[in-house]
């Protein structure tokens, strides 16, 4: 018997060098550890450089994927949070340098935690709550998933990408 399975966007970024190399070739390297934990990857944008906000010194390199899995949110994020620390993420100052960062950014099974339940602060959200915002998520997300809808307002990435600032 199988179970349903879900789609993800997820976003992924880094700045500095890791044992795979340039934060490009950690990115790639992350996709790699994603698809050896058994997670599908449906499509992958281009990946972006994007100039370092705050004190992080160095520049970004960023991507969004499209993933299928059986795994529910709470699980993918247990799982992108063990691959963060296998390449070397410390928790700590939020715009420090980062070797690899991975959000879930859109569940096919719409909002986490369903409504009308919030997250509590700290805790996962899903849409992302900084997805409407950054560009640095909506210039890859855009090549990837332009039709895909946020469930509280129906406005599908291409709108909000049409509408972020620069
Ligand atoms: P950071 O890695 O610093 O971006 O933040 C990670 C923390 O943000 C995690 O402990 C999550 O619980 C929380 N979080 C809330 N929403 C999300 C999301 N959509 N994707 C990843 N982490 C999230």
């Amino acid at each position: 018997m199988t179970g349903p399975v879900f789609r993800y966007a997820l976003a992924l970024g880094g700045n500095r060098r890791t044992r795979y190399g340039g934060p490009r070739a950690t990115l790639a390297a992350a996709c790699a550890a994603l698809s050896a934990a058994g997670i599908a990857i449906d499509r992958m944008s281009p990946m972006f450089a994007t100039p370092a906000m705050g004190p992080a010194g160095r520049g970004f390199a960023n991507a969004a994927i499209l993933v299928s899995t059986p795994l529910l949110p709470e699980q993918l994020l247990a799982l992108l949070k063990r691959i963060e620390q296998d390449f070397g993420r410390r928790r700590g100052r939020r715009w420090g340098p980062r070797p690899l960062d991975l959000d879930i950014l859109l569940w096919s099974g719409g909002a986490w935690p369903p409504a009308p339940r919030r997250a509590a602060a700290g805790r996962l959200q899903v849409p992302h709550a900084g997805l409407a915002a950054r560009r640095f998520v909506l210039d890859p997300l855009v090549r990837i998933a332009p039709r895909w809808a946020l469930p509280a307002t129906r406005r599908t990435i291409a709108q909000l990408h049409a509408r972020a600032k620069g």
